[in-house]
């Protein structure tokens, strides 16, 4: 499958793999691996923020009852919530996850925001995983032109860079983790590492309670989208 495709597959794998219960995706584009998800009879909650999230895109209609919901009938309730809003912006109804999903995302922070982003969505979402997938910027020579791979990219990170920052961020907020990838190089090219690079933070259990459930509700993004099963 394509290398977009095998980012999904991993976070269904990862979902089956631990049961995981509320699940955020943020920057959730065209709601595609949302739409994955909702299949998975371990899914309560499913919420995805979008700084471009539109109210009335296909999005919403292929995450509808309607599609799916009736040929494969679910022993859980789902809800399913669209939001516009911003990953560096604090939201009380983003706390509490299992796992939050930032499936090329990063990359398209400036560094202002991604200096936000670690407070945001660890410190003040502290959700029990997070997935976060960027492109390794060194697999780009294997591609034709060999600048970014999208325009509206900000950085492109080699392994050491994201690493670096990612367990910078781990540290910081006490989450332990791994790095692994989708997208295997060409035969005689091993060495420049996945196309996708993908880190895996687990919170460790130790802060779990240490988390300040005292804080006010703030909600700050808009819902465009909600449904339920
Ligand atoms: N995760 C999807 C996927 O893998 O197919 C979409 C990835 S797309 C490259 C990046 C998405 O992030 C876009 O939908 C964009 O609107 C969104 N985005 C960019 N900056 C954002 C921000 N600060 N907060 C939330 N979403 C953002």
């Amino acid at each position: 499958p394509p290398v977009y495709e095998q980012r999904y597959y991993f976070v269904k794998n990862l979902v089956n793999q631990h049961g995981l219960k509320k699940i955020a995706d943020l920057g959730y584009g065209d709601a595609t691996l949302l739409w994955m998800l909702k299949y998975h009879r371990c899914v309560e909650c499913l919420v995805g923020v979008d700084i471009a999230a539109q109210p009335f895109e296909w999005g919403g209609g292929r995450l509808s009852p309607g599609v799916g919901g009736f040929i494969i009938p679910r022993e859980l309730d789902l809800t399913i919530t669209l939001y516009r809003g911003s990953a560096v912006q604090k939201d009380s109804r983003l706390r509490g996850f299992d796992l939050i999903t930032c499936i090329e995302l990063i990359e398209h922070l400036d560094s202002e925001d991604l200096a936000k982003f670690p407070e945001v969505v660890f410190g003040y979402f502290s959700p029990g995983m997070v997935v976060i997938s960027t492109p390794n910027s060194e697999f780009n020579p294997l591609f034709p032109a060999s600048t970014f791979r999208n325009p509206d990219h900000r950085f492109e990170w080699d392994r050491k860079q994201f690493q670096t920052w990612a367990l910078d961020v781990g540290k910081l907020y006490s989450y332990s983790v791994e790095f692994t990838g989708v997208g295997d190089p060409p035969a005689g090219a091993e060495h420049v590492g996945y196309c996708t690079q993908i880190g895996v933070f687990q919170k460790n259990i130790a802060k779990a309670t240490g988390s300040s459930i005292s804080e006010p509700e703030e909600h700050v993004y808009e819902v465009v989208y909600r449904t339920s099963y």
